[in-house]
């Protein structure tokens, strides 16, 4: 096949124990999907998941054992870290029931879903799209997938981050509102899920502000850390 220019390669992760990289189809992410991280947004209660999406070139892609970058986005004052359990598809499929959605998940991996939090608040005050608060570039820092038979109980790990060794968020995958397989219940219903897909699952209390030159380490028990520097 031809085309009119050069296109893009295709965005991938590495993967923990073997050579081969997971090829990114979509990345969803779920919005408030922490009781107290909803509480801290203003929000409470078991409200029906909701969706919204990254593009699949705003990730940040950190090989295990490195430290990545990513820059101080345009237009904020406001960047804000959301450290998040990630779950990869590797069987899609459409209106999965939750008892099957373990079959549909290829792994898991340590994201970012960094936030340009006053753009996203003004959007929500406005009744707009947040895409200028989530969707930015490089707004997706992430690590190596784990295949789910290495990953350990994820459903019950400890997720936490720290800023320049500073805890900021601390909570457990257990405290999900909606659990990962529920996650995928209500995901496929509204879209068809294909292998590729990358969901980030929400994040816990204690979302902040970082500024140039933080450092920031997240980790998901069984899943390694994931380190990231923003720059200037
Ligand atoms: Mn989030």
């Amino acid at each position: 096949m031809r085309f009119v220019f050069e296109p893009s390669a295709p965005v991938s992760l590495p993967v923990t124990g073997q050579d081969e990289r997971f090829p990114v189809h979509r990345v969803y992410c779920v919005g408030r999907n922490y009781e107290e991280h909803a509480k801290e947004m203003g929000f409470t209660g078991r409200e029906p998941p909701f969706f919204f999406l990254k593009p699949s070139d705003s990730l940040v892609v950190v090989d295990a054992g490195q430290s990545g970058t990513m820059p101080y986005p345009s237009l904020t004052h406001n960047l804000h870290h959301e450290i998040e359990l990630v779950v990869a598809i590797g069987v899609g499929g459409k209106n999965i029931k939750a008892a099957d959605a373990e079959k549909h998940i290829y792994g898991y991996a340590v994201g970012l879903d960094m936030t340009r939090r006053d753009l996203q608040n003004d959007m929500k005050k406005q009744g707009r799209p947040w895409c200028i608060g989530k969707a930015f570039d490089q707004s997706g820092p992430i690590g190596p997938i784990t295949p789910k038979d290495r990953a350990g109980d994820v459903n019950n790990a400890e997720i936490s981050l720290q800023v320049n060794g500073v805890d900021r968020q601390r909570s457990s995958v257990a405290k999900l509102i909606w659990n990962i397989a529920e996650t995928i219940e209500h995901l496929s219903a509204a879209w068809e899920l294909q292998a590729g897909d990358l969901i980030f699952t929400g994040t816990p209390e204690g979302v902040a502000a970082v500024v140039p030159g933080d450092r920031l380490v997240g980790q998901v028990a069984g899943l390694g850390s994931l380190s990231i520097v923003v720059q200037q």
